[in-house]
Formats: C-alpha cells, structure tokens, sequence
C-alpha cells in the first residue's frame, strides 16, 4: 500500500511517498514558490542521484499538486505507473482546536470542523485546507487522512492547559494552551521506549524538539501532559526567531513606546526576537555558534538563554511527572547541535541525567548518549513526522 503524504503551507508543499508494506521512502520533493514569481518543484526518487527539477509557472495549490502527481508518474524519476497506486493521501494539518485528539478520514464534516479552526491558526490551516482541496478535486476516489499537529497534546489535563484569565474567554473563544510539534513528540516518544526495550505505559519521558521552531513536552505512559507552545507556536522556549514567553504586558509597553499596534509587536516577537533578536546575527544556531567561537557576547548570550529556557522546562517536567526515565533530543538543533546538548544535560546530576561526553558526539541518528551511571536515559533521535502522518493514513485507511 502506497501512501502520499502532504505538507501544504502558503506558498510552499512538500510531499514523501511511502510504501508502507515496509515503510520504506519511495520519494519526496518540493514545490516552493507557489504564486509567486520563480516557482519551483523539485523532485527526488530514493536511489537515484540526479533530482527532477521544474522551473515553471505554479500558480496555485492546485497546480503544484498536478506538478507532483506529474513527477510522481514520470517515466524516468517516478515510482507510480498510475495514480491508482496511491491508496490515500495523508495531509498535515496545524490545528484542530479541541475537535480532534486523532488523525481522522476527511469528509465534509471534518472540513467544516478545520474551517472553524482557521481562526485559531490563521497563518497555518488555510493553505492546508487548500492541499486538502486541491488533491479532492484531482483524486476524488482516493481517501484522504488529516494528521493534526495538536492532536497529541489533547491528552493534557485541564490545569496544563488552562490559562489563568477569565473563564469565559476559554469558552467564548477557546483560549487555552494546545501545544504544536505533536506528530514530532509523539514519533520520538514511541521511538525512545523501543530503544530502552520497555513499554511506553512505564516511563516517564521529556522530548525536547528543538529545531527553528522548538518545544519540549512532558510524556506519562505514552500520554502529553505538558507541553511548552500554547495558545500559538509563539510560546514556550526562545526559538529562531520568537521570543516564547515574555511577560505580556510587554507587548502594550512596547507598542505605547514604538508607536505601534499589538498585532505589530507580535509579528516582531514571532520574526524578530529568539537567537536572531537577542544575537543580532542570525536565527540559525550554527551561525551563533560561529560567532560565540569569534568572541561575539550576544551571541553567547543568546545561546545561554535558550539553553536555560529548555533547562527550565526539564526541571518543572520532572516535578510534574514525579521523575524522568528518558530525556529525548530531537529536530535540528537537537539532531545535530552537539555543544547545545552539552550545555542543556551540564550540571544535572542531581536529576539523574549524565551525559556522556564522548558518545554525545554524534549527529543525526539514533543514540544513547547517555553515561552508563545516568539514572535518566538521554536520547537523540531524529524525528519523522512524515512517517507518522503516513502511518495513521494507512491505519485509517486500511479500515475503509
Ligand atoms: P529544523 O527546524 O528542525 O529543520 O531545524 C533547523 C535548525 O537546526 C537550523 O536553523 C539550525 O539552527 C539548526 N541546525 C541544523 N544543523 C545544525 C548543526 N550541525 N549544528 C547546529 N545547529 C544546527
């Protein structure tokens, strides 16, 4: 059984084929550019060297699934001799508010359902509504699966979840923390319980995703109980370029100051702020990291808040979960930053977590790393979102 899996967002959509026979990648590209000038789609087939790459015109969500279906069927760089080997299509999809704690077969009522929720994710459901539209129209007969982003955190009790503002404006307007990276927490969660060879009911795990975006959530027999995003990605940790939590009235005190409106502060704390705001250099940590090696102290300052920021959610996890059996390292700069890890397990001892130095000089694969007297087991284990959304997909699918 062959799944497609799609990640629309405004003006870009990426795509992996699996054949879930034995999970294995077929092939996956990129269009970008969607609507705009210079658009693109690059497409590779695992195993072969040389990418298929357009350069055309791709006017809208539409046309960028026609180009993907194209490529996917080409003679030279395809893996489908027609689209009746596609058995569904599994889109990803932001937010489902509180309607869904799980992947779910789309009808019309689940689109109704995301359509209220594009409220909650402006930014983010719309194009993934519009992936959803496109591959209907040129795949009516094959079903089509959304994954959510929130899902996994729907597990969170009330008081995780719950801000302490008026209850109203969580009934009104479903206010409350929802927590991203779902797919990702979840994937890494399940991944560290196979390693350690012991059932998910029995541990107690923090996964720390930490990639441009980044968060770290709390995992209690295989269910989120916390988790460091809320309301929007915005909060939690510093990251690339947000802020994660600030003191909210900044947000007025910054305005009244700078002679702008709210939405305008919050677009700075969601583009300008984390790594690039605090370093003034860059949002990416290899290019902090460079700079702290040149003797830059912003961006040794920026670095060393982001690694108290996630210090700070390991420690009120470990007290929510009464201990910790695994701490989990995933997404870019969890994958592969080796310095970063270093300064988040430093000095935790007293917690149980001991990493080893050496073995911690690893990048992009799955490893313990931590110390063998570690009560904690530390982790790094690239994420696979994709194989998630293609896993429910072909669950779901299955039962059809
Ligand atoms: P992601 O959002 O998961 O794709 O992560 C992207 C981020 O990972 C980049 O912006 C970098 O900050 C970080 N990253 C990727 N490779 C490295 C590396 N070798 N060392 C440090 N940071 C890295």
């Amino acid at each position: 059984m062959k799944i497609l899996v799609i990640n629309c967002g405004s003006s870009s959509l990426k795509y992996q084929v699996l054949d879930m026979a034995n999970e294995t990648l077929l092939a996956k590209g990129v269009v970008d550019r969607i609507g705009l000038d210079g658009s693109y789609l690059k497409h590779e087939k695992v195993n072969v060297d040389d990418k298929y790459v357009l350069e055309i015109p791709i006017a809208d969500h539409t046309a960028a699934i026609e180009g993907v279906l194209a490529a996917l069927q080409d003679p030279v760089y395809g893996v489908l001799k027609n689209m009746d080997e596609i058995a569904a299509v599994g889109h990803r999809v932001v937010h489902a508010g509180e309607k869904y704690s799980k992947s779910v077969v789309i009808d019309d009522a689940v689109l109704a359902a995301l359509e209220e929720c594009i409220d909650l994710a402006p930014l983010h459901n719309p194009p993934n509504l519009m992936g959803i539209a496109a591959c209907r129209a040129l795949m009516p007969t094959v079903p089509m699966i959304a994954v959510f982003d929130t899902a996994f955190h729907q597990t969170m009790p009330p008081e995780s979840y719950t801000y302490a503002i008026p209850y109203e404006y969580y009934t009104k307007y479903g206010i409350r923390r929802y927590g991203f990276h779902g797919t990702s927490h979840k994937y890494v969660s399940e991944r560290a319980a196979y390693m350690l060879g012991v059932n998910i009911e029995d541990l107690k795990i923090i996964t720390c995703h930490l990639g441009n975006g980044a968060s770290v959530s709390a995992i209690k027999r295989g269910k989120c109980i916390d988790t460091s995003m809320g309301f929007t990605p915005l909060a939690g940790l510093a990251m690339g370029t947000r802020s994660g939590d600030i003191d909210p009235a900044i947000i007025s005190f910054i305005a009244a100051k700078e002679g702008l409106n709210a939405e305008e502060v919050v677009s700075i704390l969601n583009k300008k702020s984390g790594m690039l705001g605090v370093s003034g250099i860059s949002s990416d940590f290899r290019d902090i990291e460079e700079a702290i090696a040149e003797g830059n102290a912003r961006a040794e300052l920026a670095l060393n808040v982001f690694v108290h920021n996630v210090r700070f959610y390991i420690g009120a996890y470990i007290a929510e979960m009464n201990g910790l059996d695994a701490l989990v390292f995933t997404a870019g700069v969890g994958e592969n930053d080796v310095n970063t890890r270093d300064l988040i397990c430093n000095d935790l001892g007293n917690l149980g977590i001991k990493l080893d130095l050496i073995k911690n000089k690893v990048r992009g694969k799955e490893a313990v790393i931590s110390r063998d007297d570690s009560k904690v087991a530390i982790l790094l284990i690239p994420t696979n979102e994709e194989l998630v959304i293609a896993r429910d997909t072909y669950m779901l699918a299955k039962e059809l």
